[in-house]
């Protein structure tokens, strides 16, 4: 099985293409597998055969009829093989197990406090790990991905220096290592926006589109797709999308410049804000509450949240914005008013842009960050 996935010869590198085919359509006939491999139909029939043979696929049922028999189906068999996505963010983390085809088998989380310092934390998620194994007795992963806070280092698989982490400690954690040498697996860590982005991508299986992926809340970040291939940062550092300026002369900025996204968005700025206008609220008064000067604090944050995003439209050209956050979910008006804003801010007379809410919530960034250990056997 892992084989399978390993062998990167040029032998096994056609019959792996044609699985990633079946994988994305989900059902295919073989009629259909011929008409995009070009291939003999018995050099076909013998790829099926073995792939079949080897457990990786097997028939489905039959297609719609087209004059003759209807046609057999080919799936992927999803059980054969499990990834682990993990979700490291400022306020907790979060480990999934996922089958082949991304549906999530078992999770488990746990808050991350003053207490948690790299090495509790790294020993929480072993154990988290072993034990969503053993409760569903898989003998062998295919790897594990991690969508993290950053700046990261992607290639060494190191959480830099996170900002606004609880505990201390949090400066060049080497997870990646760590993790590869506990379970003998791939370990791939990208940024958290970038895993969220990739899994709201496949979760509307449309395979070609550009999406850029917003989430909103203690921060600002950004993770963009460009026609199937993820656009990954220096140093993954997602978070400078939120130094974009939408006021000339705005408020001041903690990286130093004025009117930055970020002053105008962030759950601090607008508590900030609030403060300096004699009012002590908290996020949950955010979340909740239909103080005038509240809302007032919330729509302009909205308004100033799509002038931002009608700057990323006007630079990328995505065909989906995807919008995620605690006040993007339950707060229809914000929502409304910073569809509002983008519309009134991009240029986008030539191109028809979806905006949307994610559709996985929560669970993005670890869904994606599995996905990544999946696409990794693939490149
Ligand atoms: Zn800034």
């Amino acid at each position: 099985m892992q084989d399978f996935f390993n062998d990167q010869s040029e032998k096994n590198h056609s019959k792996k293409s044609l699985y990633k085919y079946i994988h994305r359509k989900i059902k295919v006939s073989k009629a259909e597998l011929l008409k995009e491999f070009h291939v003999p139909n018995t050099t076909m029939t013998r790829i099926l055969a073995e792939l079949t043979d080897r457990g990786l696929i097997h028939q489905a049922g039959f297609g719609e009829p087209t004059g003759g028999r209807p046609p057999v189906l080919y799936e992927i068999v999803s059980e054969v093989a499990y990834m682990v996505g993990i979700e490291i963010a400022r306020t907790d983390v979060r480990v999934m197990l996922l089958n082949l085809r991304y549906e999530v088998i078992g999770q488990d989380r746990f808050p991350l406090t003053k207490q948690h310092t790299p090495q509790v934390t790294i020993e929480m998620i072993i154990n988290m790990i072993e034990t969503l194994m053993e409760r569903y007795q898989i003998s062998s992963l295919l790897g594990i991905g991690i969508g993290a806070v950053g700046p990261i280092d992607r290639e060494n698989g190191v959480i830099l220096n996170p900002e606004s982490f609880l505990a201390t400690g949090w400066n060049d954690v080497p997870l990646g290592q760590i993790l590869q040498k506990k379970f003998s697996v791939p370990v791939i860590l990208n940024n958290g926006a970038n895993t969220a982005a990739v899994a709201e991508y496949y979760a509307r299986n449309k395979q070609e589109e550009n999406i850029l992926y917003c989430i909103s809340g203690y921060g600002i970040r950004c993770g963009y797709i460009q026609e199937g291939r993820l656009f990954n940062q220096k140093q993954g550092d997602a978070t400078s999308y939120e130094h974009i300026i939408v006021e000339a002369n705005g408020r001041e900025c903690t990286c130093g410049s004025k009117g930055c996204l970020k002053t105008y968005v962030s759950f601090g700025a607008m508590l900030s804000h609030l403060q300096s206008q004699g009012f002590s609220a908290t996020i949950d008064d955010l979340l909740n509450s239909d103080e005038p000067l509240v809302r007032k604090t919330l729509m302009q944050s909205a308004n100033y949240y799509g002038i931002g995003i009608a700057n990323m439209i006007n630079i990328l050209h995505p065909d989906t914005v995807v919008l995620h956050g605690k006040l993007i979910y339950n707060d229809s008006k914000y929502y409304r008013e910073i569809i509002q804003s983008i519309n009134k801010h991009s240029c986008s007379r030539n191109h028809k842009i979806t905006i949307r809410k994610g559709v996985l919530g929560e669970k993005a960034t670890s869904i994606g960050a599995a996905i990544q250990v999946f696409n990794h056997f693939f490149e």
